[in-house]
């Protein structure tokens, strides 16, 4: 229940605001400096999505709401 941080390297289905991307990534906090400054002022994380497939570009700056952790077996 509820929002809670997603340790780098979790594999994650995406569902945010991209239909073309949806589906599994693996999510990393975001690095950027921007993103850097959310959490120092909000302690809100965001996070960089990747490709696990490595056929599109990832995607960055992601809201914690538009993922949501997937456990293997689980398809
Ligand atoms: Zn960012």
């Amino acid at each position: 229940m509820g929002e809670s941080f997603i340790p780098a390297g979790t594999l994650v289905i995406y569902h945010g605001s991209r239909p073309d991307r949806h589906g599994l990534h693996i999510a990393m906090p975001c690095p950027c400096g921007d993103c850097g400054s959310l959490k120092a002022l909000s302690g809100e994380t965001r996070y960089t999505l990747q490709d696990p497939s490595g056929l599109t570009p990832g995607l960055s700056h992601v809201h914690r709401d538009s993922i949501t952790p997937h456990h293997r077996g689980d398809e």
